[in-house]
């Protein structure tokens, strides 16, 4: 039996009977297969599996982007019935932000480029919640997706500095048949937007291909996945990027795992995608 909890009072109340380990899967809602993953990635290592729908107003930089955020609350539920989430803690704002609330968590240079120089602030936020989140439910392990690889590097770095004892787990990317990484977002895609969509994915996979050939420059891959972009009328690119896989830094040459990221805007619909190079070994 899946149980839907609004306050920290109820969410302590059942979190002290629930069998351990237990795993956290955080989520803003609007579910979909990815979050899916995560739930059924979470099932099967835990005896004890909360789920957390938070639309987090702290992680948006654009006021506008917090209110058209899409919200479904009684699918979501039975979304989380059905992969036989235990607890689903929907709260209100102020469950999560104390009155008085005044502190904020931000993590180092992880959380400087990329979606933190595009979105000012939004790490701050991630980060914040997150800490409370782990907080209150004291999880063993956490699921995040790689479908936000920068998220989940700022999550563990964030975990490690401040000694909380929640393993951050990561879960592979979920896509559409036609490539395009399951997002909350995508559904404000205009029909045209998302047939024109896939072309993240295009970009991704033609620069992934070149590196597997054996291309080792930086620029020539971003270079790659810019002319992909440019060849689709309804893609604004954001940013391109070829980064160290542990630091984040632009990489010149590729000689360990690189992180491939782009952010591109559709309209007013802003997507993001990425793809990691392992180097052997
Ligand atoms: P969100 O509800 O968008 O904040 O996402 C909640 C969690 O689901 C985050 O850890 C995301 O990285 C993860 N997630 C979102 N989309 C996908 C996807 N397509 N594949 C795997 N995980 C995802």
């Amino acid at each position: 039996m899946t149980r839907v909890l609004r306050s920290r009072a109820e969410l302590r109340a059942a979190l002290a009977d629930a069998p351990r380990p237990l795993g956290l899967v955080p989520t803003m809602g609007w579910l979909h297969e990815g979050h899916r993953s995560l739930f059924k990635r979470a099932r099967a290592q835990n005896p004890s599996v909360v789920a957390s729908i938070f639309v987090n107003p702290r992680q948006f930089n654009v006021a506008a982007d917090f209110t058209k955020y899409p919200r479904n609350e009684a699918r979501d539920v039975s979304i989380c019935a059905a992969e036989g989430v235990d607890i689903v803690w929907a709260p209100p704002v102020d469950e999560v932000y104390v009155p008085g609330f005044d502190t904020t968590v931000t993590v180092g240079a992880i959380s400087r480029p990329l979606e933190g120089a595009a979105r000012p602030g939004h790490f701050d936020g991630v980060a914040t919640v997150v800490a409370i989140l782990f907080g209150l439910v004291g999880a063993e392990r956490a699921y995040f997706g790689q479908k936000d690889a920068q998220q989940v590097m700022v999550i563990r770095r964030m975990a490690r500095d401040l000694a909380l004892p929640t393993e951050v787990i990561a879960c592979p990317t979920v896509r559409e048949p036609d490539g395009l990484a399951l997002s909350s977002r995508n559904v404000h895609l205009a029909p045209a937007e998302r047939a024109a969509a896939p072309v993240l994915h295009r970009a991704l996979l033609e620069a992934s291909g070149l590196w597997r050939s054996g291309e080792r420059s930086g620029e020539v891959l971003r270079q790659t996945m810019r002319s992909v972009l440019a060849a689709e009328p309804l893609a604004v690119p954001e940013y391109v990027s070829v980064a160290d896989a542990l630091t984040l830094a632009e990489l010149d040459r590729i000689d360990a795992s690189a992180l491939l990221s782009l952010a591109v805007r559709f309209g007013s619909t802003r997507l993001i995608d990425n793809e990691l190079l392992e180097a052997p070994g």
